[in-house]
């Protein structure tokens, strides 16, 4: 029986195919869908998304996207019927929702199988109809959470402004495709960089939008290797600069008169006094270049951000304590006997603590003090800080010296920057001391500045942000009036005769009966002989430490109060001290009022 309807009336496009796989018949619909002449099911998926299989003609129906003439996706239903061994292909324009679409297997696997997180959105109920399970199983949030909340929720807080420019222009400028990289956080907050790609397509009449993320992360990370690895080249670059631009000129003095008094010392008729002079002046010079080349380091490391600021508990007297004691130990200072060194502290609570990087703070300080006491000769260096207000402290070095020129004031900060009308070896600095120091205040967030009147002196203040720790308030009981401890009895553990002798000295108007043990072993034994009231327990003692004897008495009486007296100002000594059962801890050098007002506090 031959066909008696004529396809050609037929409104969709149907193509007939014998049992050899040839197109019989196509109607008039079939062939203006396509530009060439589509003649075999082989050419037929070419233009499909999803090719229907040759061996599988049976009568069924499959949706996909086809590829007609004009190049448009459109979304199709194929339904095959056979009869007579031939095979009846009627494609049919699908008015389906493409959510429809992205629930037919073929999809799923198609969208499944490619290596991208894709989520689809309708953008007239702005509901999420497709989220892809790569997406799923790479960033750990479910279907639910990913489909109904925001994108700002999975996005990584610093790139949430930029992908809101992109899509301010995406819309101003009515863009149909944007793509950028940014970071997304995954549930258990693994931070990915992905290639972002959003576009905006039409679909029977409907809008939608696609967005598909590439995981770039290893990408990134290779990328950010490699930046590292050029600002680490950048930066011996700069630094070698630094030593070429400046080594010469600076070098030249110290090394002049390391080969010049070398060569002096060659001379067999030198006196051991002339011998050891010179072998000083070489050491100095030595120490002179190596301090360039620390400075230089330091400052070039502070500039490519390599040094980062720490935050940790500071005992801010602990740190003018030991600048204390490094400077009243240095050499320079026993050469000028008319010189002063003054401390005032704000707050003379030893346990008085504020969170910031106390060596930082140590080393500024040091600088400021080394200078001023390389450019005063008589009368005073007072140093110390001020409390102020907003969480800041002041710390200040100032000095009665030689002064700076009003002139000069531009110049001391900049790297090799010296005053000119200094003799040169007052001014054996490299001129690097204030580029440093200035350059740390700066990375604790502060800022630097001086005052100075040539021949009256110079004041270098620094002010810089802290945060406070906690507020210990200590009442201190007045230490004038009669103080009568003639009923009491003190053990002090001290090493060191002079020391011993300044604490008797102290206490001799409290009438307190000391006991004097040499050693922590001593101490330990006479504490278990006398009936001891408190213990003034030096920590560096030969034989047995002040820890140990500490922690051995604290075996023996768990109530007397130890007081450790100790030389040692950095923070973690100061703990030490408490966790073998020290009561308080008295920072060295110890003044006459801080050590009865503290034992006051022990004893009645
Ligand atoms: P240097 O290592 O040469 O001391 P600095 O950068 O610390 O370098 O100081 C730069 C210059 O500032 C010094 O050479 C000196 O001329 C001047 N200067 C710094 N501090 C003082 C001070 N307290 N009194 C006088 N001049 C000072």
């Amino acid at each position: 029986m031959g066909n008696v309807l004529d396809i050609n009336i037929i409104p969709s496009p149907i193509l007939i195919i014998g049992d050899d796989n040839h197109a019989i018949e196509a109607n008039n619909a079939f062939v203006s869908l396509f530009e060439t002449n589509v003649k075999t099911i082989d050419q037929l998926n070419k233009h499909l998304q999803f090719p229907i299989d040759i061996n599988d003609l049976t009568p069924h129906h499959q949706n996909s996207f086809i590829n007609d003439k004009a190049g448009i996706d459109a979304f199709v239903t194929i339904n095959s019927s056979q009869s007579n061994g031939q095979t009846v292909l009627t494609i049919t324009q699908e008015k389906t929702d493409l959510q429809d679409f992205l629930k037919d297997k073929n999809c799923i696997n198609f969208l499944s199988n490619i290596p991208l997180g894709i989520i689809i959105k309708d953008i007239s109920t702005d509901k999420t109809i497709f989220v892809s399970d790569y997406l799923i199983s790479k960033i750990g949030y479910s279907y639910d959470e990913i489909a109904s909340n925001p994108w700002k929720l999975f996005t990584y807080n610093e790139d949430i402004a930029m992908q809101e420019d992109i899509m301010r222009d995406k819309l101003q400028n009515g863009l149909n495709a944007v793509y950028f990289d940014k970071r997304i956080v995954s549930k258990n907050g693994r931070i990915f960089w992905f290639s972002e790609y959003i576009r905006t397509f039409e679909h029977s009449k409907k809008k939608y939008q696609i967005i598909a993320l590439r995981d770039i992360s290893s990408e990134k990370e290779i990328e950010t290797e490699l930046d590292r690895a050029k600002h680490l080249v950048e930066d011996a670059e700069r630094l070698k600069s630094a030593f070429l631009d400046n080594l010469p000129h600076e070098i030249r003095t110290p090394l002049h008169a390391i080969t010049g008094f070398t060569s002096l010392l060659i001379d067999p008729d030198l006196s051991n006094e002339e011998r050891v002079e010179y072998v000083k002046f070489i050491q100095d010079s030595s120490n002179d270049i190596l301090n360039l080349m620390d400075n230089i380091i330091e400052i070039a490391k502070l500039e490519t951000n390599q040094i980062k600021p720490k935050r940790e508990k500071c005992y801010i007297n602990s740190i003018i304590d030991k600048s204390y004691n490094d400077i009243i130990s240095k050499q320079e200072i026993m050469e000028k006997p008319q010189l002063t060194i003054d401390v005032k502290k704000d707050n003379n609570d030893p346990l008085f603590t504020v969170v910031s990087d106390p060596e930082r703070i140590h080393q500024i300080m040091s600088h400021l003090l080394n200078n001023a006491l390389k450019f005063t000769e008589t009368g005073s260096i007072e140093f110390g800080y001020r409390l102020k207000e907003k969480n800041r402290i002041e710390f200040y070095v100032s000095d009665t010296g030689i002064g700076i020129a009003p002139e000069e004031h531009e110049i001391i900060f900049k790297k090799f920057g010296k005053s000119g009308n200094i003799n040169t070896n007052k001014n054996r600095g490299s001129g690097l001391g204030l580029t440093l120091s200035k350059k740390l205040v700066e990375l604790l967030n502060g800022n630097i500045s001086f005052e100075s009147t040539v021949g009256e002196g110079s004041t270098f203040k620094f002010v810089i942000p802290v945060e406070k720790e906690q507020k210990i308030t200590i009442t201190r009981p007045s230490v004038n009036g009669e103080t009568n401890w003639s009923s009491k009895t003190i053990l002090v553990a001290e090493d060191t005769d002079s020391n011993y002798f300044f604490i008797e000295a102290f206490l001799e108007r409290t009438h307190a009966n000391l006991i004097w043990a040499q050693d922590g072993n001593e101490a330990v034994q006479l504490f278990k002989e006398n009936n001891i009231d408190l213990v003034l327990m030096d920590i560096m003692m030969p034989e047995k430490d002040g820890y140990d004897a500490t922690r051995e008495i604290r075996e023996i009486n768990t109530s007397v109060p130890v007081i450790a007296q100790t030389a040692l100002a950095l923070p973690d000594d100061e703990e030490k001290c408490y966790n073998a059962g020290c009561n308080y801890v008295l920072v060295k050098p110890i003044n006459s009022e801080d050590l009865i007002a503290t034992i006051k506090r022990f004893i009645y």
